[in-house]
């Protein structure tokens, strides 16, 4: 069901979005932090489909974020985020793209970046969320 304008705004995902806008800055994330803005994500805009994963954080030049499926238990996942990003928008951003990841590989869908992921890009946009396949400069590469 579509949630108005004003409901949107009144979410804690919504607010949480909007205060990156003016504190924008290097973010170390905990993993407190990964299940708090996925709780957010999951209960907004995939109405709590996602079980969830297991968190590690990582030290990577290749990636913010990344999505592993378990072959032998489709509802299970791990996303390795990175221990440190140049803002929490771009945390956010990352999360969200990995969480499509999940919700692809939950749906035995391979995880691309084909016109099933995109089909999230605009119930994101509602809360400010950039869904990418990459994010700005390509040193900001997530996969
Ligand atoms: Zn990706």
């Amino acid at each position: 069901m579509a949630k108005s304008k004003e409901q949107i705004e009144r979410t804690k995902l919504f607010r949480m979005v909007k205060k990156c806008w003016t504190e924008d800055h290097k973010f170390r994330p905990t993993i407190s932090d990964c299940r708090e803005v996925f709780r957010n994500i999951n209960t907004q805009v995939f109405n709590n489909e996602l079980r969830m994963p297991n968190f590690k954080l990582v030290y990577s030049k290749d990636f913010w974020g990344m999505c592993r499926g378990s072959v032998d238990d489709p509802v299970k996942c791990t996303i390795l985020m990175s221990k440190s990003f140049l803002s929490k928008r771009l945390f956010i951003d990352t999360m969200a793209h990995e969480m499509v990841h999940q919700w692809e590989w939950l749906n035995n869908d391979d995880m691309t970046h084909g016109p099933k992921f995109y089909q999230w890009r605009k119930e994101l946009k509602k809360y400010n969320i950039h869904l990418a396949r990459t994010y700005s400069a390509k040193k900001y590469k997530i996969d």
